[in-house]
């Protein structure tokens, strides 16, 4: 898709081409604002080797006809995780502008950010960003582009946008607005365009449902992506084109999607290939795994998110040992290769016979299919009870991690995620704008002990250490009879 006209928008993501195509908000914006009368809309991306691309000396060319990235009204960036936060200065700064928002001027282009890192903690952006996007995008796109098509000035354009849900201006405000939330005619998300060349090869991706109506305390979905909003299996059915041979349904709560079995069979008879993100263990049956086996699907993908029973009830997560073991029995007797369960450590109240559990909960799991376990170090987010719980310390997350590798490495495929990078993305995520001055103070040189050491230069010190939670309180509500006040306005 490319058009010409006056206003041009780069939009742009802080990593490389194959993750951003895979990022369904990403292509849903890109189609959006090429929609909007008098408005171009140009893709850009960090390149692969950054160092060898600055020594070339160019700018940042556009996908679409190679022109430079900056030289337009709006560059647009959106962003996902937490440690892509030195991307976001690092392509500022290829694109020909200076990251800070202080150092640029009315020939600049304004530079909007959004994406679930924005509506998760937008503060550390504060330092960069002229306008931040907080909740759904597809609400925002209308807004922008008219104040881009009326505004005379930079500061007309902020009076055009001010006050808009959603519209977060770092220079005018101190605190985040109220969520923009997609009307239901702008839903479902899909995608524009479809590539070899993205982390999802080849795959259309449409968005069942967004939001989640469970009450798991760790996660955003319900918090951030609510309410919960489901589209009708014909709507999706309907957006996807006939030459589409694999379709990936996206949704953070899809096994509760009423729909879910009947889109899947409809696609698989018409020979289509399914993705779909995982699946609650509870909720999964024998007729859901054949469809999803007809899909091309080879391993089935759950949540445990705890490593012993009594964290998972801690957390609200509704998962029993029965159902994970339940998942492994209909897999291997419908011959998937495996299971692959996500899960995270480092929860508050854990201690290492929870560790034990999970050791000897895998090595059961392991007598009945191939398991695969993706462990995550535990990451408290605002906007959930969690936001004021401690971090459990590198130290506690490696020797934990390392247990789990020695008694584990025979029975079990392990992926683990760095407890080190872990604890910069919590840094991040509940960061201020002092956490992005110590990003930018370190964007060419990135590293854990640049990390530590700009982080003490711009005076951080972790408010959150001596939160000590407990199995027998609730989320937010600590040993020392401290009540977290973001725990306070959520519903634990
Ligand atoms: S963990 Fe899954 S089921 Fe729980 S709230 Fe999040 S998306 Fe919903």
């Amino acid at each position: 898709m490319f058009k010409h006209a006056p206003i041009r928008v780069t939009l742009a993501f802080p990593n490389r081409y194959s993750v951003g195509m895979a990022s369904l908000g990403y292509q849903v914006i890109y189609r959006m604002f090429n929609q909007e009368e008098g408005v171009a809309c140009e893709r850009a991306f960090l390149p692969d080797d950054v160092e060898a691309f600055e020594k070339g000396g160019q700018p940042l060319p556009t996908v679409e006809t190679g022109r430079a990235a900056g030289n337009c009204e709006l560059f647009a960036i959106s962003v996902s995780f937490e440690l892509d936060l030195t991307n976001i200065i690092r392509l500022l700064d290829i694109a020909g502008m200076h990251p800070l928002r202080e150092k640029r001027d009315d020939s600049d282009p304004v530079v909007m950010v959004g994406g679930p890192l924005t509506s998760s903690n937008p503060y550390p952006l504060t330092p960069f960003a002229d306008v931040i996007i907080i909740g759904d995008g597809e609400q925002i796109v209308p807004v922008v582009s008219e104040a881009l098509r009326e505004a005379t000035s930079r500061e007309d354009f902020y009076d055009l946008v001010d006050g808009m849900p959603g519209v977060f201006l770092p220079a005018r405000h101190t605190h985040e607005p109220k969520w923009a939330t997609a009307p239901k005619e702008l839903l479902p998300a899909y995608s524009q365009i479809v590539t070899p060349h993205s982390e999802l090869s080849n795959m259309f991706l449409v968005e069942a449902q967004r939001g989640c109506p469970r009450p798991c305390t760790f996660c955003l979905a319900r918090t951030m992506y609510g309410p919960n909003r489901n589209n009708q299996a014909q709507e999706l059915l309907d957006v996807i084109p006939d030459w589409v041979q694999k379709v990936g349904l996206v949704g953070a709560a899809l096994s509760d999607f009423p729909h879910t079995k009947y889109v899947g069979r409809t696609l698989t008879d018409r020979g289509i290939k399914l993705g779909v993100s995982s699946i609650r263990a509870d909720t999964v049956d024998a007729e859901l795994a054949e469809i999803l086996k007809a899909g091309g699907l080879r391993t089935f993908t759950v949540a445990s998110d705890a490593p012993s029973e009594r964290l998972r009830r801690w957390l609200k997560k509704g998962i029993t040992t029965e159902d994970l073991t339940k998942t492994a029995q209909i897999s291997r007797d419908l011959g998937f290769k495996g299971v692959k369960v996500y899960m995270m450590i480092g929860l508050g109240p854990e201690n290492d016979d929870d560790i034990s559990e999970l050791i000897a909960f895998t090595k059961d799991l392991a007598k009945i299919n191939r398991i695969a376990l993706g462990i995550s170090p535990f990451v408290p987010k605002r906007h959930t009870p969690h936001f004021a719980d401690a971090f459990a310390g590198v130290q506690v997350i490696e020797k934990r991690m390392k247990r789990i590798q020695k008694e584990l490495r025979t029975t079990a495929e392990l992926r683990n995620v760095s407890a080190k990078w872990a604890w910069v993305e919590s840094v991040v995520a509940r960061g201020g704008p002092e956490v992005g001055m110590a990003a930018y103070s370190i964007y060419r040189n990135e590293s854990i002990g640049a990390w530590k050491k700009a982080l003490e230069e711009v005076g951080w010190s972790d408010e959150f250490e001596t939160n000590a939670a407990a199995i027998d309180l609730p989320p937010g509500q600590y040993a020392s009879g401290e009540v977290s006040a973001h725990a306070q306005g959520l519903a634990v």
